[in-house]
């Protein structure tokens, strides 16, 4: 298993390359996100708005193989605690 976190203002995505599939929904649904041309090929930080991060969330749910995870941040370290 070769999990790898790319790190986002909002939200991390993981990727598993060796679960993924080659379907390219994520490719297709957010090409500013994930560009196989570019290293690294994952970029959360630009989905730095909320209805970016949940289109990120919408488009990483579509990924058919599970090789794509949504990391959401710890809610607790986001000023929230008492
Ligand atoms: S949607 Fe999932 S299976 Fe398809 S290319 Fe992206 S990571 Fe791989």
């Amino acid at each position: 298993m070769t999990r790898r976190n790319y790190r986002g203002s909002l939200v991390d995505v993981s990727f598993d390359k060796d679960l993924c599939r080659h379907a390219a929904e994520c490719v297709r649904g957010m090409p500013e996100v994930f560009d196989t041309q570019r290293r690294p090929w994952i970029d959360p930080l630009v989905a730095g708005t909320s209805e970016r991060a949940d289109h990120l969330r919408e488009v990483v749910g579509r990924c058919p193989s599970g090789a794509l995870r949504i990391e959401e941040h710890d809610p607790s370290a986001a000023g929230g605690a008492r």
